[in-house]
């Protein structure tokens, strides 16, 4: 059956035919028949260079055979306990190692469950409500941070079903902004239980903080005695070993993991300051528990991804991201156009405005329409981007130099429409 079809039949049987709704692009997406390395072949017959990379988990490439063996042995051995594993400790070893906040980590399954945690942790230990998080940013699909329109509204949920009783403890404020954070800090700082903050935003593109920005939400968090968490779960084991606190070298209080943490399997996890961690269920009274928590397939495959992510390869990667957005920069620059090349490391998107990018307002003035049409062009070509202007495209190791030659002849047709 081809992907036309199974979309028709999905339609019957999954809301929108599909699990996630990024994923309903128009007017069907593909279906995945498998997928290897750099790249994903639909059962069309199509081939495509995957900058999706299942929205980001996938930094080595798909099925990387390293992975897909330890996780076989796995497999012959046990598929879940329900009791402890010495693999946990080795991943929660390797984490607390690299990761400068990490002292002792909660895994979970996925990021919504670790900023769901990661939040009502950091109430439990200030005693206060209130939580502030930033326009564009995306924590998960749960209640408490499914707030993000209408500029400084505060308790509006973006879904119904979703009590304004539920989000009017939610304040939202610009990124990049410290006006607006000193602002409210100032009214109601007692209040605030919790900052949370994607280091480098990755939901509504990619908008990297400003120099100085995460030092300062650093310095007035604490002054405040507010817990800043840092939600790594796109940045997390991508923008270096110890994700981004190392690269901006600012240590948060507490960090949420997920995506690249579980090497292409389901993952999650809750780490920081030892004297927060401990409050945590058995250890403390703040309640977080899961039947899949610690999972040995997701643990495995986890440790074998961390342990091939060196410093190597975080050059490697760089050097690959640099190449494709100069390149995507030089095409622009050809052909007239005003768009801003926006991303760093293995993270990319062109934003389809004239405007430089530092909060979500900004964001918001990118022509989705020209984005659309991109998309479709690229796809046509064999190119695979999130099909959204507010997603990121990501790198994986396994991006060849052929692949981003491909890539950079496709986009510079894309954008001439
Ligand atoms: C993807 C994402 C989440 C949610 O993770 P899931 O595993 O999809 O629940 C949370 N925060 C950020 C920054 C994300 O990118």
């Amino acid at each position: 059956m081809k992907s036309e079809d199974l979309f028709n039949e999905a339609k019957k049987y999954l809301p929108g035919g599909v699990d996630s709704p990024v994923r309903a692009f128009k007017p069907y997406p593909f279906f995945a028949e498998c997928a290897s390395g750099s790249h994903l072949k639909d059962v069309d017959g199509k081939d495509y260079i995957d900058y999706c990379l299942a929205y980001g988990p996938l930094v080595l490439g798909h099925s990387h055979p390293d992975i897909v063996k330890k996780v076989k042995e796995q497999l012959e051995l046990g598929t879940a306990y329900g009791v402890p594993t010495q693999n946990e400790i080795e991943l929660a070893k390797l984490v607390t190692g690299r990761v400068p906040c990490a002292d002792m980590v909660r895994f979970v399954n996925s990021g919504t469950e670790a900023t769901m945690s990661a939040i009502r942790l950091a109430r439990a230990v200030t005693g206060r409500k209130k939580i502030v998080k930033f326009e564009g940013s995306y924590h998960g699909a749960h209640d408490y941070v499914l707030v993000k329109s209408g500029s400084g509204a505060m308790g509006l949920p973006d879904s119904p079903g979703v009590p304004e009783e539920t989000t009017k403890n939610t304040i939202l404020i610009p990124f990049n902004d410290i006006e607006a954070v000193e602002d409210l800090i100032r009214e109601e700082g007692e209040e605030i239980a919790t900052i949370i903050v994607e280091p480098v935003m990755g939901n509504v593109g990619c908008i990297p903080p400003r120099e100085g920005y995460l030092e300062f939400l650093r310095q007035i968090t604490s002054e405040n005695g507010i817990i800043l968490i840092f939600d790594e779960v796109i940045t997390g084991f991508r923008l270096a070993e110890g994700g981004a606190q190392e690269y901006y070298g600012v240590t948060p209080d507490l960090v949420t993991f997920g995506k690249i943490l579980g090497g292409g399997f389901p993952i999650g996890a809750i780490s920081g300051k030892r004297e927060y961690m401990e409050k945590v269920a058995p250890q403390g009274d703040v309640y977080q528990a899961g039947t899949f928590n610690g999972n040995p397939i997701s643990i495995t495959a986890g440790l074998i991804t961390l342990k091939l992510l060196d410093r190597n390869f975080y050059t490697q990667l760089e050097k690959k991201g640099q190449y494709l957005r100069k390149g995507i920069g030089d095409i622009l620059e050809e052909q007239d156009l005003d768009y801003k090349v926006a991303g760093l490391s293995s993270m990319f998107q062109i934003y389809f405005t004239g405007k430089d990018v530092y909060d979500y307002q900004d964001a918001k003035t990118a022509d989705t329409e020209k984005f659309d049409k991109y998309f479709h062009k690229l796809l046509e070509k064999g190119v695979f981007i999130p099909p959204s202007q507010f997603e990121c495209c990501f790198i994986s190791l396994k991006h060849s130099e052929d692949d981003l030659e491909h890539t950079l002849e496709a986009v510079g047709e894309a954008l001439k429409g």
